[in-house]
């Protein structure tokens, strides 16, 4: 009898928190990707450092990587499957495997009045942030994403490839000026510091990093952590409605590519620095997801016997990517939904199930 009571109590409060048609509680997602960071590479960064953000994340999952036409994902495949919720074709940005284009999970929240902004340190026309806003068939085609990027409604971005926008080849158009023209407020790295720019909310704001890519973190490239938490009090300020903000650690995937372990170290410090202010932000805020994940490992990474605390014995098996499934890891409001082992499509739904879209 007391079973039988407790069961229907609870079932009613069930049925009563359906009947309450109260907002998401997930207002804001922060998804960071780390390009080519498998779990020997997280590894590796816990064995240096002793300590990273990631160890306070308290639900962790593992997705399946591989595309659409290849067990081995690419970059542009994998991002398209997670900013789009569909399995796409290698080399393909933003459209499925029928070349049509998909609408993204960046695109969904501009749409549904949520500030959006992409955060990266590689070129912003590179595979991973351009499957989140662009549509095209091939990763290469840098001057076609740039326009893409130029006509969207992004409100934020960072990152390099500024000649794709003002010195172009295919045609004589300045994207720079073209998006001034639309009330832009357009900065680089030959005018600006960045760590001294506070963008006016009022504007959209884009800062270019570099002509083509950044350099790499052991060559003292050092904004990705701060330029997180300016795009947080940017965006949080931007849309009274909540935010989708990506960040991509982009250079931890060429570091492995190039089998590179010192490097590589160097990427996951500053990825985790700014996994650092997303975290910092979200336990403030108390309405933010925060989701770090990769879009596949690179390298086939081993830390090899021999191997001590911080002298990691480091082995690459290739210069390219593997197919082993890479973690998940979320905080925050809505994070029960990545425990498990799921496809990198599902991690579309889970952010859509979140936000409430
Ligand atoms: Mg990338
Ligand atoms: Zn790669």
């Amino acid at each position: 009898m007391t079973a039988l009571i407790a069961i229907t109590g609870l079932m009613s409060s069930k049925y009563l928190d359906h009947q309450q048609q109260e907002p998401p509680v997930v207002k804001n997602i922060i998804l960071l990707i780390g390009d080519g960071m498998g779990l020997t590479q997280i590894s590796s960064a816990i064995y240096t450092e002793r300590k990273i953000a990631l160890e306070r994340f308290p639900v962790i999952g593992f997705q399946k990587t591989y595309s659409a036409d290849n067990l081995v994902t690419d970059s542009a495949a994998s991002a398209t499957a997670i900013a789009c919720g569909q399995k796409t074709k290698n080399n393909s940005i933003g459209i499925d495997p029928n070349g049509q284009p998909c609408k993204t999970i960046l695109e969904e929240a501009g749409e549904k009045g949520l500030a959006t902004g992409l955060v990266v340190t590689s070129s912003i026309v590179h595979a991973t942030p351009a499957s989140f806003i662009a549509h095209q068939p091939s990763r290469n085609f840098y001057e076609n994403i740039a326009a893409d990027i130029a006509a969207s409604n992004v409100d934020l971005f960072i990152g390099g490839g500024k000649q794709f926008f003002d010195r172009r080849n295919n045609d004589d158009r300045n994207l720079v000026k073209e998006l001034e023209e639309k009330g832009v407020a357009v900065y680089d790295y030959f005018r600006d510091n960045i760590l001294k720019v506070s963008p006016s909310v009022e504007k959209r704001f884009a800062f270019f990093t570099a002509d083509n890519q950044p350099l790499p973190a052991f060559q003292g490239r050092d904004y990705l952590p701060y330029a997180t938490r300016m795009s947080l009090e940017y965006l949080s300020k931007r849309s009274e409605k909540g935010f989708f903000l990506l960040v991509e650690g982009s250079q931890i995937d060429w570091s492995c590519h190039a089998n590179q372990g010192a490097p590589l170290l160097s990427e996951m410090e500053d990825f985790d620095n700014a996994i650092l202010q997303a975290f910092a932000f979200a336990k403030k805020d108390g309405h933010t997801l925060v989701i770090v994940t990769a879009d596949h490992e690179t390298g086939g990474l081993a830390i090899n016997p021999g191997s001590q605390m911080k002298r990691l014995n480091l082995k690459f098996t290739t210069n390219g990517h593997t197919a082993s499934m890479v973690p998940v890891f979320a905080y925050g409001p809505g994070s029960e939904l990545f425990y498990g082992i799921y496809e990198n499509t599902a991690i579309y739904d889970k952010m859509k199930e979140a936000l409430g879209f």
